[in-house]
């Protein structure tokens, strides 16, 4: 097997031009699993640990651009702020060895269904792009809602990287569910991200290991978005009332398409997105409503 250990971006795009087949590696929390259960025999593998843009975050122009390789810890420690819901959902991943070393990039280019930074990112709007790179056609960037297409496959190209992603900085509550058999170090039975855009009066929501792919409830969405703007909620912060909640709830079990397996059956999931849907809105709009009232 062929151990490639590029020093740079450029030498890592030419070498997976030059091996389209190689394995990227990043934490290696996914790619080692696999290869040692033999899911993996790849010809090569490309090891991004010595790319320094790959472990670094900027803010610009309200936007995070978040290395492949930042680990969770990192986005724990430092980015709970402008990014609260993919940091609680990092929380929720593995254990604290698992956090050191893994990343939203690896999680990306597994793609995952079970994944806990999808719905998160999903949830943090229309407007989050997975920046990826090749030698031959230079830097694209695909929408969240284009990048998961099947059961772990992106809308990647075999010579293509990532490189980082942008997600928009919130500017409202986001909020992060997630059941597991236990409380760490479980892959999801299922999980639910949410977020308020009270700058464009519209909401987040991210649905995980519930479907083929990550994805987000849509009529569940516009929803919500309806009533907020009809009733002037977004201005006067007031309760939603429980029919509301309990419509939202019921459109995003509706979103699902569930399957039984080892880890839960399609009835547990799409009554737990329900249960996870309705908690979720419901702190956003406590801590929304709370900060109109300490506004005004
Ligand atoms: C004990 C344990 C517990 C876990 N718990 C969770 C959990 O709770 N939630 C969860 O979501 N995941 C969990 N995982 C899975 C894993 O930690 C995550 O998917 C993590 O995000 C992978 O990141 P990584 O950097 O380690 O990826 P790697 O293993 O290095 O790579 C994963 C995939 O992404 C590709 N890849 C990596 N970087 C790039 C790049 N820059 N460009 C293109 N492709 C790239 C690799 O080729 C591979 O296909 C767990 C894993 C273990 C071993």
């Amino acid at each position: 097997m062929e151990f490639l250990r590029p020093a740079t971006w450029d030498e890592a795009l030419a070498a997976k031009a030059e091996f389209p087949t190689a394995l990227p590696i990043s934490g290696g929390t996914d790619v080692m699993v696999e290869m040692n259960f033999d899911v993996h025999r790849p010809s090569a593998i490309l090891d991004l640990n010595r790319i320094t843009e790959l472990r670094q975050w900027e803010i610009t122009d309200g936007v995070v651009r978040l290395g492949a390789s930042v680990p969770y810890a990192r986005i724990i420690n430092e980015l709970s702020e402008p990014l609260p819901g993919l940091a609680l959902a990092a929380h929720t991943v593995g254990s604290p060895q698992i956090r050191n070393r893994g990343g939203v990039g690896g999680n990306l280019g597994g793609a995952s269904p079970a994944g806990d930074a999808h719905p998160a990112l999903l949830a943090a709007g229309r407007d989050v792009f997975v920046e990826v790179a090749s030698a031959a056609r230079g830097t694209r960037l695909i929408a969240i809602d284009d990048f998961y297409v099947g059961v772990k496959r992106n809308s990647m190209e075999k010579d293509e990287l990532i490189l980082r992603v942008h997600i928009p900085v919130a500017d409202g509550p986001q909020q992060f569910s997630k059941i597991g058999t236990r409380n760490a170090m479980v892959i999801a039975v299922c999980a639910f991200g949410f977020a308020l855009h009270p700058k464009n009066g519209t909401v987040g929501t991210g649905i995980g290991s519930a479907a083929p792919t990550p994805r987000r409830a849509v009529a569940a969405e516009e929803f919500l978005q309806g009533v907020l703007a009809e009733r002037g909620l977004w201005e006067s912060g007031d309760l939603l009332g429980a029919e509301v909640i309990q419509q939202f709830g019921e459109l995003v079990k509706a979103a699902a398409s569930p399957i039984d397996d080892v880890r839960g059956t399609a009835d547990y999931r799409r009554h737990s997105l329900a249960v996870m849907a309705r908690r979720t809105l419901t702190w956003t709009w406590n801590d929304y409503s709370k900060q109109i009232r300490s506004a005004a």
